[in-house]
């Protein structure tokens, strides 16, 4: 087996076994986000803890590479803080629009499977779906939790 079918089995187990998937009760943020190119659709819910992702989720439907990286996706950025996200996200943006390679990328584990989307120009969409999903929820927890913050209580 070599590396490619080795990543080529991670993607489909997360596609038939997805990770993080449902919907959060009463989440802080909720992003649905569409991909026409495709018909990939991605809901993500997310629980923030102060600055710690607490809980993330996804729910949808589309092609397997769509599917695959929001269960992935979801699954490592779990449990991170909201600048480490940022950071990871930014990581798998420069992976899939080759900029950047190597060693710099270890710590995407399992999204690493990924990188050989970028090779595959119309399924590029797919694979950011979800981590669009997860820079506009951040992007809005930035300012609404910096808001509350300044809330009397
Ligand atoms: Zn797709």
């Amino acid at each position: 087996m070599n590396l490619d079918d080795v990543y080529q089995e991670l993607i489909l187990d997360h596609y038939k076994s997805p990770r993080c998937r449902g919907v959060l009760l009463n989440p802080d943020k909720k992003i649905d986000l569409t991909n026409p190119l495709c018909g990939d659709q991605i809901s993500l819910t997310l629980k923030f803890s102060g600055d710690t992702i607490a809980e993330i989720a996804f729910d949808g439907h589309g092609c397997s590479i769509s599917q695959a990286t929001a269960s992935i996706m979801a699954e490592l950025l779990r449990g991170r803080t909201k600048d480490e996200a940022r950071r990871l996200s930014g990581l798998f943006r420069g992976m899939i629009k080759s900029q950047v390679e190597g060693d710099q990328l270890n710590d995407l584990g399992d999204a690493l499977a990924l990188e050989g989307v970028k090779r595959h120009s119309a399924r590029i969409k797919c694979a950011l779906l979800a981590w669009d999903c997860i820079d506009r929820g951040l992007e809005e927890a930035g300012t609404s939790v910096s808001l509350r913050d300044e809330m009397p209580k």
